[in-house]
């Protein structure tokens, strides 16, 4: 990233929601899930370099408020997080969030944007990133259980970057079902609607729970998972609330993006704190095998990590560059001297 000048250095671009929206349709949202993908694989093949840490969490009896941080050494990166999941009953989103990019040689931001709509495609992209690498080969059905906000993003995600043919919609709620299934009618994909879980998996070779409970839940209990499958679990991802009955985790080779996160928000947190688990960027980076049989299960116990925020911001500061996306914000102090901060103050009085 190059430092900012002094002409620049007071104007941060701003990417709004409505800007955002408009960024996704120019680019076209498969190809702009395709593109994150790309950049999320790019940071995971240089992994040992980020400055790495668990996201620092605030829970409260409604939900979550959580801050990822992260580094490559040239820029610096954060998102702000909540996970609410009663919030739908109140008209409100379960998950909401915004980012920054900072220039590591000055501190000074360089990007803010809006992540509600960036985490739902950074989320899919990731989905779809691991199961490329980890489902059968060849996967065309994927069982999609939870029909909430996330639930078209993972779908697409899943026909963009792996070719997936069918999605099998299944949720507690039927009008969450029939709100995705309108919403992918025109997709290409052919939309199922379920009425159970297990209705839902038949035929599936990708089985995405993307729930919102604030408990142990069941979604999947461990007789309604076949040999050869990939599980993705999206919905598990604070402590106290899960999405599988551990018996599965027993059978599967579990695959997460950062343990030390990992073990206190997903679905390991119902193991011992030293059950086997292998890294995605060992496998991208062919460190550690993958899928190594067809009837093994292979699991992705998503939570979501800061570098794949980094990356999904990353991109976007790329794409915005020539398009007019964006606002330019006032978001600094830029005194003409920079230690006359007080004189700054009393010129704007006058
Ligand atoms: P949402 O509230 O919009 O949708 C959740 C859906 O799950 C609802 O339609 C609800 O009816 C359904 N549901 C609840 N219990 C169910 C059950 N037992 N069986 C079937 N369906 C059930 O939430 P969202 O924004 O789609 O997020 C879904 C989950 O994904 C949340 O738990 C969120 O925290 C998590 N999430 C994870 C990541 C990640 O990186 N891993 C990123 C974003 C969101």
């Amino acid at each position: 990233m190059t430092q900012t000048t002094p002409s620049d250095k007071a104007l941060v671009p701003f990417v709004s929601v409505d800007h955002m929206m408009q960024l996704i349709h120019h680019i076209g949202v498969e190809e702009m899930m395709r593109g994150l993908a790309d950049y999320i694989e790019a940071d995971f093949r240089r992994w040992e370099l980020f400055d790495k840490t668990p996201r620092v969490a605030s829970h409260s009896e409604k939900g979550v408020i959580e801050l990822m941080p992260t580094s490559d050494g040239d820029v610096y990166g954060f998102k702000y997080v909540n996970g609410h999941p009663s919030n739908t009953k109140a008209g409100l989103q379960t998950v909401t969030a915004f980012g920054l990019l900072a220039d590591v040689a000055s501190g000074y931001p360089v990007l803010l944007s809006e992540m509600t709509m960036l985490t739902a495609m950074r989320t899919a992209a990731v989905s779809a990133l691991v199961a490329r690498t980890l489902a059968p080969k060849g996967s065309k059905t994927m069982a999609m259980i939870g029909n909430g906000a996330q639930s078209e993003f993972q779908s697409l995600a899943m026909k963009a970057i792996l070719g997936l043919e069918e999605v099998r919609l299944y949720d507690v709620d039927r009008a969450a079902t029939e709100k995705c299934a309108a919403n992918l009618a025109q997709s290409g994909l052919r939309v199922t609607k379920c009425t159970s879980a297990e209705e839902a998996m038949l035929g599936a070779e990708i089985i995405t729970t993307c729930t919102a409970d604030k408990q142990y839940a069941t979604i999947l209990t461990d007789n309604m998972v076949g040999a050869g499958v990939h599980i993705n679990a999206i919905g598990g991802d604070c402590p106290g609330k899960t999405e599988l009955a551990p018996a599965i985790l027993h059978r599967a080779d579990i695959f997460v993006e950062y343990p030390e996160q990992t073990r206190v928000e997903g679905e390991i947190q119902q193991l011992a704190p030293d059950h086997p688990v292998t890294e995605f960027w060992e496998v991208i980076t062919g460190k550690r095998p993958g899928r190594t049989s067809d009837k093994q299960i292979t699991l992705f116990d998503s939570v979501g990590f800061a570098t794949e925020d980094f990356s999904a911001l990353r991109y976007v500061r790329d794409r915005i560059q020539d398009t007019g996306f964006y606002h330019p914000l006032d978001l600094l102090a830029d005194p003409d001297d920079p230690r006359d901060l007080y004189g700054m103050l009393q010129r704007a009085k006058s």
